[in-house]
């Protein structure tokens, strides 16, 4: 029992290894189809590249799935640094406002909930 244990384990191992690999030759594959396809230029700012900097620009997915990579690059943009962390930072703060805001006319609605909120303070006073 314990032999198949160590068995399992290393087996694992090795398709966490593959796996890990994979993903690094597959990152490496579609930068380097994007950088093929488009010119080095920064999609926002418009800074441009040569191969001194080039490590700076860096292969933004439109869709922000990093799996959805089609070969004639509709997915892919090319963004500095800078301007690629601004994107997934205005991102991130659309999903965030998107959870919260209320629907149009948040105003009533707000009114009606305080008394509510009191009231059910009230009941939990009663029941101490
Ligand atoms: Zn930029
Ligand atoms: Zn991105």
């Amino acid at each position: 029992m314990s032999k198949t244990r160590h068995t399992d384990t290393s087996a694992l191992d090795k398709i966490v290894a593959d796996a890990r690999r994979h993903q690094d030759e597959r990152a490496k594959t579609y930068r380097e189809q994007a950088l093929k396809l488009y010119p080095w230029i920064c999609g926002r700012c418009e800074r441009e590249f040569t191969r001194a900097n080039l490590s700076e620009l860096t292969v933004h997915h439109r869709n922000h799935n990093h799996d959805d990579n089609p070969a004639d690059g509709s997915n892919w943009e090319l963004l500095c640094l800078y301007c690629h962390d601004n994107e997934h930072q205005r991102q991130l703060e659309a999903q965030g406002q998107a959870g919260v805001t209320p629907s149009s006319g948040g105003g009533p609605a707000a009114a009606t909930h305080n008394p509510f909120a009191a009231l059910k303070g009230l009941l939990d006073d009663n029941n101490k």
